[in-house]
């Protein structure tokens, strides 16, 4: 409540630079209802892609995502769909989705937990809610508080910004080096995101969803490998971030038969 006085109090003003100061503020029941039709509206727009789960995949997931959370909220919510596309979406109210063909183009462990870590670092900075009040403003926020937008034009909006979500390069920057750090912490290899993107740079045939909305530049890479490299390193050389078998059984997450 405090915090809805408050952003109708800035709305007054009439302020949408300060998306910076105010994501922080939407309540936690706004961002998850907020989340929840986002996802939706994500489902709608790729095609309804079927969520996969299957339970070895899924056990292998959860082990990964566990080892890189550091103090993400609790609400924190990794799923899978089975796609194509490799990409990783991360949505308000601390949603991850992601598109399975990263998982198939991810040569190991790291690499996927490299890229699935960097959307962590949005959601620890809540850019898709700071996006969210840039690009729809404060009178949309505020319509959500009163309202229910479901299937609005706001709605579609946000489906849309998260399809093609580019945030700003500070923000992108900044959930590169929450990727070094959640990696190195948990024992992997911090440039594990580095090595993804500049093999598929390299690559002229491939052109993946996630680089379309995280160009890659060797500036980028440089400054993942630099972070990593100052890193503090285990002794006995950095671990993969699963064991063979636990990477396989999440390499085939959407092998069994899948449920929405
Ligand atoms: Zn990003």
């Amino acid at each position: 409540m405090a915090a809805g006085i408050a952003l109708l109090g800035l709305a007054a003003f009439g302020v949408p630079v300060l998306a910076d100061a105010l994501a922080p503020l939407v309540p936690a029941a706004v961002e998850d209802r907020l989340g929840a039709a986002t996802e939706k509206q994500i489902g709608y727009l790729l095609g309804n892609p079927p969520a996969c789960s299957a339970p070895e995949g899924q056990a292998a997931l959860d082990r990964l995502v566990s080892r890189l959370r550091g103090d993400l909220p609790p609400d924190l919510r990794v799923s899978v769909r089975r796609s194509t596309t490799a990409n990783a979406l991360t949505l308000p109210g601390a949603r991850v989705i992601v598109l399975s063909d990263l998982i198939a183009q991810a040569q190991s462990p790291d690499e996927f937990a490299g890229v699935l870590a960097h959307e962590f670092g949005h959601v620890a900075a809540r850019d898709p809610s700071r996006a969210l009040i840039r690009s729809s403003g404060i009178a949309y926020l505020l319509g959500y508080l009163v309202g229910d937008l479901a299937g609005s034009a706001v709605i579609v909006a946000l489906g849309e910004n998260a399809l093609s979500a580019s945030y700003s390069r500070e923000a992108e920057r900044a959930a590169d080096a929450y990727s070094v750090a959640a990696l190195t912490r948990a024992g992997g290899d911090g440039a594990a995101l580095a090595i993804l993107l500049e093999r598929i740079a390299a690559d002229t045939g491939e052109d993946l969803a996630f680089m379309r909305s995280h160009p890659f530049t060797r500036e980028r890479a440089a400054a993942i490998r630099a972070l990593a490299a100052t890193a503090p390193q285990p002794l006995e050389g950095h671990r993969p971030l699963l064991d063979a078998p636990s990477w396989e059984a999440l390499k085939a997450i959407c092998a069994a038969p899948a449920s929405r």
